[in-house]
């Protein structure tokens, strides 16, 4: 390689410019960052340099191949959704009228709804039709500043179908794929009957974290406890979906288990605050959830003061969450948990990518980490105050800019 050659390589090849406000973490190598220190998040001015897919440099670049023009703008690390079921075939749409205008959920399943409709519906569409869905669905999150997110298992609803689902998510693409083979108890098993056939799967299929869904209509704090033991055999992270309607005490168990995550939380018990906001397991908060689903408010007010793990994520499903924005999740965190911007923010970036086990290479800028940015047209205290519009004007994965919006386009030149 001639000198001239390896000054270009040393060269950043993407400059980004005048942005008002770059959202970066108190310090750098954070696996997370514990809610009660959001403040220390810094929202300052600073030129990025980018080199291949990794963030470079906090400095400017005169001889960058690419520029963007960020002026006027506030920059975030590219957004991470930890929490989705994608893939899944179809909608349910009827459903959701019959339910805000006071239909019972045993009255919707009797009528054939629920999660056995899109169990129905996957077994249905063919592995192109599921993933056409689940990559539109994809891309409309990309417009919304997500760059990293987790798929699930759990409308398979046999043991050949979680397979399937499996398949399907890592063909998506998606940055973790989860099994939740424990979504629903399905007809001709019991809990307990299925849980074998959860463990089956858990020792068969290439996944990178194990999910269970407990509640009344579902799984019960035993079978959360068994599928920690399965967790742990397997080497993968432990999630639980807990307290979403009814108060279960699920926590303790998830804790005593050993539990990455606890995702909803909505029911959560006023004496599982403290413990869980000291334990290294992350409160996984689903407000897109809960306003469609008229849940209650989970104390994450009380969480964030505690210092708990917060993460915020989208629960992207066809059943109750049928959202794919971040910035809305911003928007309603904020305004139902008495969040500050900051809190909102970190708990859909650094702190969402350690729930996936991905924080040493995602969810804030820093040098060397995957160049994943996210450009919006507003200071960042506009996300949750005007609320439901999408603010992103553009983003970047992994260095290459992949969305920019039609009036943003004069902002990057080559
Ligand atoms: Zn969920």
């Amino acid at each position: 390689m001639s000198e001239g050659q390896q000054a270009a390589a040393a060269r950043s090849t993407l400059a980004l410019t005048g942005a008002a406000e770059v959202l970066r973490p108190p310090a750098d190598g954070l696996p997370y960052l514990r809610h009660d220190r959001a403040h220390e998040l810094r929202l300052d001015p600073t030129p990025i340099a980018v080199h291949g897919d990794r963030i470079a440099d906090f400095a400017a670049d005169d001889g960058a191949a690419m520029r963007i023009d960020a002026t006027g703008c506030a920059v975030l690390p590219g957004l991470v959704d930890c929490h989705t079921h994608l893939p899944f075939a179809g909608w349910r749409a009827e459903e959701y009228e019959l339910k805000v205008t006071g239909v019972p959920y045993e009255e919707i399943a009797r009528r054939g709804g629920g999660i056995a409709a899109s169990a129905r519906a996957f077994a249905q569409a063919s592995d192109g039709e599921v993933l056409a869905q689940a990559r539109a669905l994809a891309a409309e999150m990309m417009a919304c500043g997500t760059t990293g997110f987790e798929a699930k298992t759990g409308y398979g609803l046999s043991p050949e179908a979680e397979a399937r689902a499996v398949k399907l998510g890592r063909e998506l693409g998606a940055d973790r794929v989860t099994g939740l083979f424990a979504h629903a108890v399905p007809e001709g098993y019991d809990a307990d009957g299925w849980m074998n056939a959860v463990d089956a799967l858990a020792a068969a299929c290439d996944v990178d974290a194990l999910d269970i869904y407990v509640e009344s209509v579902a799984f019960a704090n035993e079978h959360l406890e068994r599928l920690g033991a399965i967790a742990a055999r397997e080497g993968v992270p432990l999630r639980a979906h807990v307290e979403q309607f009814n108060a279960n005490r699920s926590v303790p168990v998830a804790l005593a288990a050993g539990a990455r995550s606890v995702d909803h939380l909505a029911c959560l018990h006023p004496d599982d605050v403290e413990p869980l906001a000291a334990a290294e397991c992350a409160a996984v908060l689903l407000p897109g959830a809960e306003l469609m689903s008229a849940e209650r408010t989970p104390p994450a007010r009380a969480l964030a003061d505690a210092g708990a793990i917060c993460a915020l994520a989208t629960d992207c499903n066809p059943g109750t969450s049928p959202i794919v924005s971040l910035p809305l999740i911003v928007g309603l965190a904020v305004r139902r948990y008495g969040w500050t911007a900051r809190e909102a923010l970190l708990a859909c970036t650094l702190n969402a990518a350690w729930v996936l086990g991905l924080s040493e290479e995602l969810g804030s800028l820093e040098v060397g980490k995957r160049a994943d940015l996210v450009v919006l047209d507003s200071p960042v205290a506009h996300v949750p105050y005007r609320f439901g519009r999408n603010p992103v004007c553009l983003v970047m994965r992994a260095g290459e800019v992949t969305w920019v919006r039609s009036d943003a386009a004069w902002r990057v030149t080559a």
